[in-house]
């Protein structure tokens, strides 16, 4: 046992050498409690997809997290492209003929929408855990 040589050596009791280890996690306490709140703030946004009131997908934006793109398309075509990057969303590519939605450009705040009304899609940013939302569309 490699520990148990390290602390003969260091002429350690077993005691000390529990103290000394509580030392030191406690002082990484206050970074791991600081952390583990960060996380609920950072996962608060998500945004929802919905096509002619529909939902159709949940993208979670939190920030600092890789980017990632998902192409909705249609029964007969219709074509958005929607990029997510960190905690902000966007349709990058549409083949909808006012271009509006693309041209709306990044949306980040809650309660904020992209909507490409030629195509029927709403992408709204609502807080995970407000309900709200939900209720006045339902
Ligand atoms: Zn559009």
């Amino acid at each position: 046992m490699k520990i148990k040589e390290f602390i003969r050596a260091s002429h350690m009791k077993p005691w000390d050498f529990i103290i000394i280890f509580t030392l030191i996690v406690s002082s990484f306490l206050p970074l791991v409690v600081f952390g583990s709140q960060q996380i609920p703030e950072n996962a608060e946004k998500q945004a929802i997809l919905r096509v002619d009131g529909k939902e159709i997908e949940t993208f979670q934006l939190v920030e600092g997290k890789k980017g990632q793109r998902y192409t909705y398309k249609s029964d007969i075509g219709e074509t958005n492209i929607i990029e997510i990057d960190g905690d902000r969303i966007r349709i990058s590519e549409a083949d909808c003929g006012d271009q509006i939605c693309v041209r709306r450009g990044w949306a980040s705040k809650n309660g904020e929408t992209i909507v490409c009304l030629p195509h029927k899609v709403v992408i709204e940013i609502v807080a995970i855990d407000g309900s709200e939302t939900d209720d006045l569309i339902y």
